[in-house]
């Protein structure tokens, strides 16, 4: 049976995530940093389910929780065969309010995060020779967003090293992708009013705001088989709000 570990499952797209990898066969490895009940429920939910999950802590910004973690995952459910790095945060404030604080703690959870957690997984891939990653970036680190420039910032780093990372562990059998969601209904967004949101559907081509399964199921292609040609990619399931 296949491993995966997913950062930040505890909560949205990371824990339906888990559900859809569960549901295809997988043992599901739950990080989460503050969500303990969330993470818990829904290893919960698999294991009566009929599946295999386990819930992780570590605060992905943390070299010592994540190595801590992965190592944990290894000894309960064997090799990592995907990561995803999914956890995430982000912030609406305008680019004056932006404290030192506010950036460093931004590129410390969205890029260090995923650095920390491929420099810890990868060694076992690159033995192995296989393996697969799979990014969480968004449409805004493609277009950048207004009031989000550090989030935004953030998110183009992390197609920049998602390709740049392909490129390096590609002859070893990696491959390396990413997903870059348009808005998605999560708690992520749920400063967006009802007007706002309905702004963005009509801007939309396809009228509809997406689902976390929607990106689920997106995330589960590219570290299936069928993807086995792809890599360096970008996809971003968005309903046609960036072409
Ligand atoms: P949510 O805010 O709903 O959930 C964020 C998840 O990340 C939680 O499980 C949280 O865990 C975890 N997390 C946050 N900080 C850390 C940390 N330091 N260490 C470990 N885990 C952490 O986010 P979404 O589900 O909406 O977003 C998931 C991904 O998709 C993110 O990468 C996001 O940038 C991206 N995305 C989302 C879009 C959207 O519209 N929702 C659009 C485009 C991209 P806990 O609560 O346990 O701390």
């Amino acid at each position: 049976m296949k491993t995966v570990l997913i950062t930040g499952a505890s909560r949205g797209i990371g824990a339906q995530t888990a559900r859809v990898f569960a549901q295809a066969g997988w043992q599901v490895a739950v990080n989460y940093n503050l969500s303990a009940s969330h993470a818990h429920h829904l290893v919960e939910e698999i294991r009566s389910a009929g599946g295999t999950a386990m819930d992780f802590r570590a605060d992905v910004s943390d070299l010592e929780q994540v190595n801590r973690m992965v190592k944990e995952v290894q000894r309960s459910l064997g090799e990592i065969d995907v990561l995803v790095n999914n956890a995430a945060i982000a912030q609406q404030k305008l680019f004056t309010d932006i404290t030192p604080y506010d950036w460093d703690r931004m590129f410390d959870v969205n890029v260090k995060g995923v650095y920390h957690c491929c420099k810890a997984v990868l060694p076992g891939m690159l033995r192995r020779h296989e393996g697969c990653i799979v990014n969480l970036s968004s449409i805004w680190g493609i277009t950048g967003g207004s009031c989000e420039v550090h989030y935004s910032a953030t998110k183009g780093a992390v197609i920049a090293l998602t390709k740049a990372l392909a490129k390096e562990v590609g002859p070893s059998g990696i491959r390396v992708n990413c997903v870059a969601p348009g808005v998605i209904d999560t708690e992520m967004n749920q400063q967006l009013d009802e007007q706002a949101l309905a702004q963005l559907r009509e801007e939309t081509p396809l009228g509809i705001i997406g689902s976390c399964d929607q990106v689920a199921k997106t995330i589960l292609f590219l570290a299936s088989q069928d993807a086995g040609f792809i890599t360096g990619q970008v996809i971003s399931p968005n309903g046609g709000l960036v072409i």
